[in-house]
């Protein structure tokens, strides 16, 4: 089996201690790409050193989070910038929308979001959507650059099976990880309508470990209980899931 894990901060100080064992289990249930979603400048030097320890296997993208959007947000701006012009990355992200802890910089976030799609449009790369409580508000915002044709990824997708099928309609893609084994989430009945197509797999680590590790760190192994998940949902072997979604996440990054 191989898989991708699409979206893991394997750079953070969480994994600081144990991250060659950390990429070793992971190894061992068949991941072979990690892809590591920038936050702000703080984590650059420690998510390009990764990329470098793990040259083929890691994956640095670069963007400005939405939660780090600040009164400094046109000088992180810059610094994105400034980095895209300087190399590749596999994507711009991860960008969005969070009106869940501060509503301070709404108007900032709107303007980091739509100048980093921009950006993604001019270098023909892929972007990463982080959004919370404002789905609706990222997928109008996004609208308009998927017409001129930028591609992506909603990534922890919770949503509902209307949104969804609006991602999907403007030919982006949806990440699903732990929070799919997570009970009282709502997200297995709109999944079990959602073509595996459409989908690609992701941890999130070291947050939203799925069950049974929920409450621990997770770690790109845990993209096993995604697969066993989606699996069951969808009636089909592991095997399948697996080839399925390693393809979308293939075309979405090149291989
Ligand atoms: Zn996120
Ligand atoms: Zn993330």
């Amino acid at each position: 089996m191989k898989i991708i894990d699409t979206h893991c901060h394997l750079y953070l100080d969480e994994f600081k201690a144990d991250i060659d064992a950390v990429i070793e289990r992971a190894r061992k249930t068949g991941v072979e790409r990690f892809y590591l979603p920038a936050i702000d400048s703080e984590v650059t030097d420690n998510m390009l050193a990764l990329e470098a320890t793990y040259g083929g296997e890691c994956f640095a993208m670069m963007g400005l989070h939405p939660c780090s959007v600040k009164e400094n947000f046109k000088d992180e701006l810059r610094n994105v910038q400034e980095w895209l012009n300087n190399r590749t990355f596999a994507a711009i992200g991860e960008i969005g929308l969070d009106f869940y802890w501060d509503k301070t910089f709404i108007a900032q976030q709107y303007e980091a979001f739509e100048t980093q799609m921009q950006w993604a449009l001019e270098r023909n790369i892929p972007v990463v959507i982080h959004t919370r409580n404002a789905i609706d508000e990222a997928i109008d915002t996004v609208k308009p650059f998927a017409a001129k044709g930028l591609r992506g990824i909603f990534h922890c997708f919770t949503g509902s099976y209307e949104n969804a099928y609006e991602i999907i309609d403007m030919q982006f893609l949806l990440g699903i990880g732990g929070v799919l084994t997570y009970k009282n989430s709502g997200l297995q009945p709109v999944m079990e309508k959602i073509d595996l197509q459409h989908i690609v797999l992701e941890t999130d680590a070291p947050y939203l470990t799925p069950v049974p590790y929920r409450g621990k760190r997770n770690e790109s192994s845990y993209l096993q209980y995604i697969v066993t998940k989606l699996a069951e949902i969808k009636n089909i072997s592991a095997d399948e899931v697996a080839a399925i979604t390693t393809n979308n996440a293939e075309k979405i990054f090149g291989r």
